[in-house]
């Protein structure tokens, strides 16, 4: 699927939920968001006619997300379903962890092989704080539960927050020069609501990876075919296990290469993160549409794709996305 401005759409990431067992604060607030019902949120069977259709007009990777998609129920039986997709390339799945020791054996099972798991903060308190009330050893366990039944990559996503988490950078770089996992640095994007306090804000990348290069030596992966990497731009730690990566989707956005759409959890397909445009397709798949009604409105929603997302304003002050995070799936 080719959109306005010659890129080609083959990623769709999924919002299964908008539930979450966590509330970072930078992503789903304690208070004031409203959940959606049973009735508001796609249904397992809706969400695989979008993808079994979207995948013969050109999709090969399907990432799951939410909110917390392991607190949806019947998740894992979902993920098989999708595997059984021909044509589908790839699937994989992105969790906070706190349920990944329980279910990384059965997302085995399953067929998925790639997880990235969030993990903001490597100190068991102020984990507790930024998610809520999470539980760090729960999150550890998982993910080296999910090491040993196989998983791999592991990548770890960390949003580091001026003035809360960013004294922790060159904890997660040794983490990644520690273990075999890809720990990735993203840059705090501006949502909807949140709980972030004054003075914590976003971090441009370039201060991080100049922290950082000043006590591992970084070596760019230049050239490396590994297609699972995407807007990311990965360094592999001189004599180290793994890699550190870095999405700068503020200071340094990656429209131009941007492959994905995403399927909110009520229903909408959404042609870029920090854009409002939307095509609704629960509406159509709720009044039985055809495959031919649903094929125009997933162009639609390829069409309405802008050429570049537009949170940077002119006088360098960022508008935000209306929408929570957790119903569009981070
Ligand atoms: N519950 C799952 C999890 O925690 O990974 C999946 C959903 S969560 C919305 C997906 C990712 O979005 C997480 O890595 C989270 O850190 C990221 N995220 C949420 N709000 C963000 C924001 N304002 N800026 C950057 N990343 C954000």
């Amino acid at each position: 699927m080719l959109d306005k401005y010659s890129r080609e759409i083959n990623y769709l990431r999924v919002s299964i939920t908008d539930r979450c067992n966590l509330h970072c604060v930078y992503c789903r607030p304690k208070e004031g968001i409203s959940l959606q019902g049973h009735e508001d949120i796609l249904r397992y069977e809706e969400i695989l006619r979008v993808v079994s259709l979207a995948v013969r007009m050109g999709l090969i990777k399907v990432r799951v997300t939410g909110g917390e998609p392991l607190v949806r129920r019947r998740c894992v039986e979902f993920l098989a379903a999708l595997k059984k997709i021909d044509g589908l390339k790839d699937i994989s799945l992105t969790t906070n962890g706190i349920l990944l020791e329980e279910f990384a054996g059965q997302m085995f099972d399953a067929g998925v092989r790639r997880i990235n798991v969030s993990l903001d903060s490597l100190d068991k308190d102020k984990y507790f704080r930024i998610t809520n009330g999470g539980n760090l050893d729960a999150v550890l366990r998982g993910i080296i539960h999910a090491q040993e039944v196989g998983f791999s990559p592991i990548k770890i996503n960390t949003v580091l927050i001026k003035g809360f988490n960013d004294n922790e950078a060159l904890e997660f770089a040794r983490l990644a020069a520690e273990m075999p996992f890809q720990v990735r640095f993203i840059e705090l994007m501006p949502m909807g609501k949140t709980n972030l306090r004054d003075g914590e804000e976003y971090m441009p990348a370039t201060e991080l990876i100049e922290k950082i290069s000043q006590t591992f030596a970084l070596e760019p992966l230049k050239g490396k075919k590994n297609k699972s990497d995407g807007p990311a731009r990965i360094y592999k730690i001189k004599n180290g296990q793994g890699e550190i990566g870095f999405i700068n989707p503020v200071s340094d956005h990656f429209c131009s290469t941007c492959n994905r759409l995403r399927l909110t959890s009520d229903g909408k397909l959404r042609a870029c993160l920090l854009n409002e445009a939307e095509v609704d397709l629960k509406a159509a798949l709720r009044e039985n549409c055809s495959d031919a009604e649903l094929e125009k409105l997933i162009w639609d929603a390829v069409l309405l794709k802008p050429r570049k997302h537009d949170v940077v304003c002119t006088d360098n002050t960022m508008k935000k996305c209306t929408r929570i995070m957790s119903e569009i799936g981070g």
